[in-house]
């Protein structure tokens, strides 16, 4: 991948100064656009997409979409005109957009780390995914023969009110398959992986953007608990 991922590094960078790399017309009026930085996340890991403005001196685009395709970061934009490769480009996200889907994806690691706290994971349970969108989720292989939604709400509430720090740090992949409480099928051997640290909790491979602490994401509501064939799916809101 030519660009280097910002908001691996800082996930509260709304802004950057980058140069386009090479530019792709897609149909009248949209283009993708490769840098050779970005603080745009690229939707996925249950994610969705920033978008944001991207503009140089002489030309503006609205950035609608930002995904990884051919393993490569390109900025979907909608614009008049064609950007200029080799142009410096200055891009903004929107932060609201950003800092809403942030909160859903710590969140849902909340969640995640509290399961394993529990002792529900990564035995009885085994992570698959979760959606952080507009109906959020997390999705394990396996059932519990319990009610177990209220064990999970008060563990939620108590690594909040513990104001827990989240920190993240690249690592190799061996270096993390002895730390992580569980680690995703299908990583990566061979380059540095994102590991994600709950202070006192655990550590997990993860590429989403996060908050700095439990308690920055408030109040998280646990839905239902609900068995579908082999999985359990668990629903989750932000009350606010
Ligand atoms: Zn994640």
């Amino acid at each position: 991948m030519q660009t280097q991922l910002l908001y691996l590094e800082d996930s509260y960078q709304k802004s950057m100064d980058a140069q386009i790399l090479e530019v792709i017309p897609e149909s009248e009026g949209k283009y993708r656009v490769l840098l050779d930085k970005t603080v745009f996340y690229a939707m996925g890991g249950g994610q969705p997409t920033d978008q944001g403005v991207l503009s140089t001196v002489s030309w503006t685009g609205e950035v609608y979409q930002v995904m990884i395709k051919d393993g490569e970061l390109w900025h979907y934009v909608t614009s008049l005109s064609s950007p200029t490769v080799g142009d410096s480009v200055q891009g903004t996200i929107n932060w609201d957009r950003r800092y809403k889907n942030m909160r859903l994806h710590t969140a849902g690691h909340i969640i995640d780390f509290a399961m394993y706290l529990l002792g529900y994971t990564p035995t009885q349970l085994t992570p698959l995914k979760g959606d952080h969108g507009k109906k959020p989720y997390i999705v394990y292989q396996g059932v519990v023969l319990e009610d177990i939604q209220p064990k999970i709400q008060a563990k939620v509430d108590e690594l909040i009110a513990q104001n827990l720090a989240f920190s993240w740090e690249f690592i190799p992949y061996n270096q993390l398959q002895k730390e992580a409480i569980y680690l995703q099928p299908n990583l990566p051997t061979n380059k540095p992986l994102r590991a994600l640290r709950l202070e006192t909790a655990g550590t997990v491979a993860d590429g989403g953007t996060q908050l700095h602490s439990t308690a920055e994401v408030g109040k998280i509501l646990v839905g239902s608990v609900e068995v579908e064939g082999e999985t359990t799916v668990i629903k989750y809101s932000l009350p606010q």
